[in-house]
């Protein structure tokens, strides 16, 4: 292999550059060239590229979202389109392709394998911790701490006020960011979509806990809840309660920012560990991080199965803890 191709797809997450700078690197080192693809597949099919060489790739590890764009592209959809954009790969010369987002980004890498033959790697790049063969996505822990700061900074309202908060944070169907997020924010409950019912005792405990005194109760909510996201959880608690409250939604403040030491770390290893695979000539596998070890993963497995659900002794310990 003397070229290899990269792109980002799908939601931007923090750790993303860091993924794209370890493997530039890597390909570096073994004396091969890289073609970065703008925009994700979008500039895959569009042949929209930028040359990656290691000054490229300087000055980005410690920065969120990703160097070399994000997208959707439904056009990639297409078998034919594939055809075509893995034609006009090999016509400049590249011999592979790592792509860092999530299932669906995956679900073409694996498209492109075995439809075209096209050698290709996957690293995460999600926010929601939602992929199977992974402990962590990349961009998990940014998340989680960002939506922290705004827990704590909302508490100190709640605390001086008395209102009752429910704050909106991302997960699309997985409430694995909220669970994470109530825990380490000392929220007094939490809902997420992988529970029922728990609005039910939610609202008998926070009834217990206006008894008792307590003022300050932020209540943590995923969007991708079934009751509706933060404000139709907020009317149905905040009627029941006859109590005053205030809904906050996080929404994409969540995506950007500073990655943590922890997906830059991640990020580094699934890089190196990506390009190395594909140099030592294998393909569809993801660098996944496994008890605090990088693994690869087959994508076949990736997307054909669920991430487990989330840590819901997680729900129980927010709900103990929460005074
Ligand atoms: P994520 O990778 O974060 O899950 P998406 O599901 O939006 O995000 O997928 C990102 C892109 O991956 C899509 O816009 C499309 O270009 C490509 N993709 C998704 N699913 C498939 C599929 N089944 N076949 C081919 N390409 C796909």
């Amino acid at each position: 292999m003397k070229r290899l191709g990269i792109l980002t797809s799908g939601g931007d997450a923090p750790g993303m550059n860091a993924a794209v700078r370890a493997a530039v690197r890597t390909a570096t080192l073994h004396g091969v060239a890289m073609t970065g693809y703008i925009d994700g597949f979008s500039g895959y099919v569009a042949d929209e590229v930028v040359e990656l060489d290691d000054r490229a790739v300087g000055n980005i590890i410690q920065r969120g979202g990703t160097m070399i764009g994000t997208s959707r592209c439904p056009e990639f959809m297409d078998p034919a389109v594939r055809k075509a954009s893995a034609a006009q790969m090999r016509e400049r010369g590249v011999d592979g392709l790592v792509v860092v987002g999530g299932d669906g980004s995956f679900r073409g890498a694996l498209a492109l394998q075995d439809e075209c033959g096209v050698p290709v790697a996957g690293i995460t790049g999600t926010i929601d911790n939602d992929v199977y063969g992974t402990d962590e996505t990349v961009g998990f822990d940014t998340a989680v701490n960002t939506a922290l700061l705004a827990i704590d900074q909302i508490r100190d309202t709640s605390e001086s006020t008395g209102m009752m908060f429910f704050v909106e944070v991302m997960g699309r169907t997985s409430g694995e960011i909220a669970l994470h997020t109530a825990v380490a924010g000392g929220a007094a409950g939490v809902v997420v979509p992988e529970a029922s019912a728990e609005i039910e005792s939610l609202i008998g405990q926070l009834k217990g806990s206006f008894e008792r005194g307590k003022r300050s109760h932020i209540i943590v909510v995923s969007e991708g809840d079934e009751a509706g996201g933060a404000f139709a959880v907020g009317e149905i608690v905040g009627k029941a309660l006859g109590q005053p409250y205030r809904v906050v939604v996080l929404g994409h403040i969540q995506r950007g920012g500073r990655p943590t030491m922890r997906d830059r770390l991640i990020a580094s290893e699934a890089g190196a560990r990506a390009v190395e695979g594909l140099l030592a000539g294998r393909s569809g596998f993801m660098v996944g991080r496994q008890r605090g070890e990088a693994v690869e993963v087959p994508l076949r497995d990736v997307v054909a199965q669920q991430h487990p659900p989330p840590a819901l002794h997680l729900l129980a310990l927010a709900q103990q803890l929460s005074g």
